[in-house]
């Protein structure tokens, strides 16, 4: 058996759409990418969503929004995917990144809150594997620090207090006490890149709740601006006819969001209750016999919380990072890809070349040493998973 780590999970309805929107005489952002947009923001229950190329490009602009660059600081959490922390580099802010609590992939909400100056403007948490921080305990914080908060712009100024930005790459369609992932955090970031639950090949989309005294499309028409060159009209308005005169209103970016990967995003959309409910069949099925061996699991349905299901992360309790890594070359020979969620920041070259040194965060180290992730898909067949479960067991075993 061949078991790839995250293959894409496309049928016909995507097929059929795609060729659709490239045979209806508009392929860039146009009316799809609207309607992709409408929906993400109806489903995530927000007033307004932009969909942009990337996750990524959706943080990077939104501190721009905000008016985020030298001199101000960003935290993010050590123990996660380079994107939360390189964008706070492309703005040119200090990147501070905050060690994980004893035994958890979620920030340290202590040290947090110690790291919060005059300067901080943005706090970025991770909703690694889907499930959704808590972010009661950021909002506290944050509204807790707040006379240290320094606004320099009528946004910042606005929120009143150091603005929380979710990296939720992992966790479109995760709930908490209530509320859907994309209505909690000030900004919420997603990626629909083709590893992730939802994909259109590449993509991302940037969700917010109304903040008082700024008006939803201002808000969003500053994103237009940013990923579409800064210019006055997009490539839509300036088809009609006569209307070919435009402006540049600032030398900005590119990193809009095409109408064919909102074609595909907006079926996936649909069959997402389906796609959601297939990962929740799988990690039940791999809690119910992985619960035990002595392995740390993760909780992704509890009382007030269900997760996306996007990542089946374990510990493999007093094991060292020789043996795990013996593990995924194991579980490789039998066809199995597994990996590893997150080698922590401070061990990367770029952010050593920063000054970071992992000494200085012992519990992001202990959680990636002994780590694995399994794969969790929807292109799994039941036969498969119990084939996963099945050499998973023999090999922690040993
Ligand atoms: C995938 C991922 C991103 C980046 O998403 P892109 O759409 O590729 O920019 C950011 N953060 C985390 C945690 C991710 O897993």
């Amino acid at each position: 058996m061949q078991i790839p780590f995250s293959p894409p999970d496309m049928t016909e309805a995507e097929e059929i759409e795609v060729a659709q929107v490239l045979r209806s005489g508009w392929i860039t952002t146009g009316p799809r990418t609207k309607e992709f947009e409408r929906q993400i923001a109806s489903y995530c229950h927000t007033p307004k969503v932009v969909c942009l190329n990337s996750a990524t490009a959706c943080m990077e602009m939104i501190l721009r929004v905000l008016g985020v660059g030298p001199g101000d600081e960003v935290i993010t959490s050590a123990y996660t995917y380079t994107a939360s922390a390189s964008v706070a580099c492309h703005v040119g802010a200090k990147l501070v990144m905050v060690d994980t609590a004893p035994n958890s992939f979620e920030m340290d909400y202590e040290q947090l809150a110690q790291a919060i100056t005059s300067r901080t403007k943005v706090i970025i948490p991770v909703d690694l594997a889907g499930i959704i921080c808590d972010y009661d305990r950021i909002f506290s914080i944050a509204n807790d620090k707040k006379q240290l908060f320094q606004p320099s712009n009528k946004l910042q100024n606005s929120i009143g207090r150091v603005i929380i930005l979710a990296d939720a790459a992992h966790a479109f369609g995760a709930k908490r006490n209530g509320k859907m992932c994309g209505e909690i955090a000030d900004f919420t970031s997603f990626s629909f890149h083709a590893v992730k639950n939802l994909t259109t090949a590449e993509g991302g989309a940037l969700t917010w709740r109304s903040i008082p005294g700024i008006d939803n499309e201002w808000l969003y028409q500053q994103f237009q601006l940013l990923s579409l060159h800064g210019q006055n009209k997009d490539a839509l308005a300036k088809t009609q006819l006569g209307a070919w005169e435009y402006d540049i209103v600032a030398p900005n970016f590119k990193c809009n969001m095409t109408d064919i990967m909102a074609g595909i995003g907006l079926v996936q959309l649909k069959r997402y209750p389906e796609i959601l409910r297939r990962r929740q069949q799988i990690i039940n099925r791999y809690d119910e016999v992985l619960r035990d061996q002595n392995l740390q699991l993760l909780l992704h349905y509890g009382e007030n919380h269900t997760s996306s299901g996007h990542l089946y992360l374990v510990r493999l309790i007093g094991r060292e990072i020789d043996e795990r890594n013996e593990i995924i070359i194991k579980m490789a020979e039998r066809g199995i890809a597994c990996n590893v969620h997150y080698k922590p920041l401070p061990m990367m070259t770029a952010y050593k070349n920063l000054g970071f040194d992992i000494a200085n965060y012992p519990n992001a180290y202990n959680q990636y040493r002994n780590e694995i992730t399994l794969p969790l898909h929807t292109r799994l067949s039941d036969e498969e998973i119990e084939y996963v479960l099945a050499n998973f067991i023999n090999l922690i075993s040993k």
